[in-house]
């Protein structure tokens, strides 16, 4: 199918207005209880209308860490798809594409054809999004580099695309940032000389003034901020400090140390009426931040993009236990030699991606009482080693033994190797686009009734991200299949389509 085609769905369920798609939607779930052995499972409908806002608007997006493998690679890919530009390389000439991204890059289920055969659309087509081409970009960093410096810094792009880029990129420079030496790794040191300076009260006030700047200067109606810098240590959650928005201000006030750079940053975005993305896995989200989310009105997701080793293991788990296989231990080493991997040979900033990475199984664990006794969990190991020599292009080595038949095993070893940064920019541009998205889809159960918009802790977004973060009392899911049929689901509802089932029983039953 074109990616410009136009759907259009036709449905007593769905009607278009000039300002609205709005769906009736009937939500189906069981209601299971149980008493002792006995299970009784009770099938239940929630009717409700879900509402998506047409207009889409200017989009501005700012990056912290802009200068970073990321943000330079995410700006360079950004550029590069709008200009459609291609490039020469001994492998020949090439053309710029969005490949990693779900929203650019993949389709999604629609119905059959007359001949019963499945039909699949864009993502991109179901719903009115951001054209990633339309997104204009900004950002901080704590290094002062421009934009074709850091893309030359990363050695992630082609070098003759980097040539088609270079003059474009290079008037694109970072504002300066927050730079906390406690909770990024020494070593970053050196890079740190783009600063804003002050008590953390007034690096605050100055993230909301450069946002205010950054919309006043290209008109922009939403702001979306995400974090792509140093992944920092985990911040101690204290009472009377993180625990409420209230508390959170007196600290920022205070001067507190315990306030990151991140945390700042988010609540200035928050205060500014912008969304909220931790690309990396530290607690920047800590209650207070989320509870000031909630009151303002704005979302917040996180935490750490899910690209890589994570998301095969969200898979690969997966399969084990749904095939009725026991994985019990998982053992994961990873190198890489960019400078993400420079700031994780420090202790601290390890261990926050070493919790990150760690919880991934749980639910899939949890999922299969056959194979666990209530809290038993698979042995599961994470290392994480610096090799300057192999930058950006980072191997991920696991291990899975499962129990199988009669206490046999199986061994599966899987070696990845990948360009980090090419893997994480197109989640970066999905994170951006689906958040937007889902700031313009409103819900209610009765007509009269106002609309109520997302839980402010958008955990739509899980998919992308490798710890996903969820509104309090909400079971996290990490299971790969299940966040893409949750997304993709989502986005029927919208268009008044059920939830797509796969049974294909035209073809089944005579
Ligand atoms: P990077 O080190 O190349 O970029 C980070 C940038 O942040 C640097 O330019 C640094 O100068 C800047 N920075 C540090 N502290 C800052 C601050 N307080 N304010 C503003 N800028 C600051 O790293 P990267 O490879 O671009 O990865 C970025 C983050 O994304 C890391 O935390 C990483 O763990 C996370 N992440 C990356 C991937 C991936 O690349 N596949 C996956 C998951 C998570």
């Amino acid at each position: 199918m074109e990616k410009s085609s136009n759907l259009v769905i036709s449905s007593p369920n769905l009607k278009y207005t000039d300002d609205y798609i709005i769906s009736e939607y009937e939500y189906e779930e069981t209601l299971v209880t149980r008493n002792g052995n006995d299970i009784l499972a009770r099938p239940f409908r929630k009717s409700m209308s879900i509402r998506t806002q047409k207009r889409v608007g200017k989009v501005g997006v700012m990056l912290v860490g802009w200068g970073g493998n990321n943000g330079s690679t995410f700006t360079a890919a950004v550029l590069a798809n709008r200009h459609q530009l291609s490039w020469n390389t001994k492998n020949g000439t090439l053309q710029s594409n969005w490949f990693g991204s779900i929203t650019q890059a993949s389709t999604v289920r629609l119905g059959i054809d007359e001949k019963g055969d499945e039909v699949y659309v864009p993502m991109s087509s179901l719903l009115p999004m951001v054209n990633p081409d339309d997104l204009v970009i900004d950002g901080w960093d704590i290094s002062p580099l421009n934009l074709a410096e850091s893309m030359v810094r990363a050695k992630v792009i082609d070098f003759d695309l980097q040539q088609k880029l270079r003059k474009e990129m290079a008037t694109m420079k970072p504002r300066p940032a927050i730079y906390d030496p406690d909770f990024i790794a020494a070593n970053q040191a050196d890079r740190a000389t783009n600063l804003i300076r002050g008590t953390k009260y007034e690096q605050y006030l100055q993230i909301r003034a450069d946002i205010k700047d950054f919309r006043d200067k290209h008109k922009l109606d939403k702001i979306i901020v995400l974090w792509t810098a140093n992944t920092e240590r985990f911040c101690e959650v204290r009472p009377g400090v993180h625990d409420t928005s209230e508390h959170l201000e007196k600290a920022l006030r205070d001067n507190d140390p315990e306030i990151s750079p991140s945390t700042i940053f988010a609540l200035a975005a928050i205060d500014e009426g912008c969304g909220y993305i931790n690309g990396s896995p530290q607690n920047t989200l800590v209650p207070g931040a989320v509870q000031r989310a909630e009151a303002r009105g704005v979302w917040v997701a996180g935490d750490d993009f899910k690209s890589g080793q994570t998301k095969l293991k969200s898979v690969l788990v997966d399969f084990l236990v749904s095939a009725g296989l026991k994985p019990v231990s998982i053992v994961s080493y990873n190198h890489l030699g960019n400078n993400d991997g420079k700031n994780l040979s420090a202790p601290k900033q390890f261990r926050s991606k070493e919790i990150t990475k760690s919880n991934v199984v749980d639910d899939m664990v949890e999922s299969n009482q056959i194979l666990y006794q209530p809290g038993e969990k698979p042995d599961h190991v994470v290392v994480i080693k610096y090799v300057p020599y192999v930058g950006d292009s980072k191997r991920a080595m696991d291990e899975y033994t499962s129990e199988i038949l009669l206490h046999g095993t199986n061994t599966i070893v899987v070696h990845n190797t990948c360009e980090d940064s090419l893997l994480a920019v197109p989640l970066i541009l999905d994170l951006v686009l689906l958040a937007e998205l889902f700031t313009r889809v409103d819900f209610r159960e009765k007509d009269g009734q106002e609309w109520q918009s997302m839980h402010a802790v958008l955990s739509t977004l899980s998919y992308l991200l490798k710890a996903p973060l969820v509104p309090a009392g909400a079971p996290v899911v990490n299971a790969l299949f299940k966040q893409r049929a949750a997304l993709d689901n989502l986005l029927r509802a919208c268009l008044g389509l059920r939830p797509t089932h796969y049974m294909q029983l035209e073809h089944k039953v005579p």
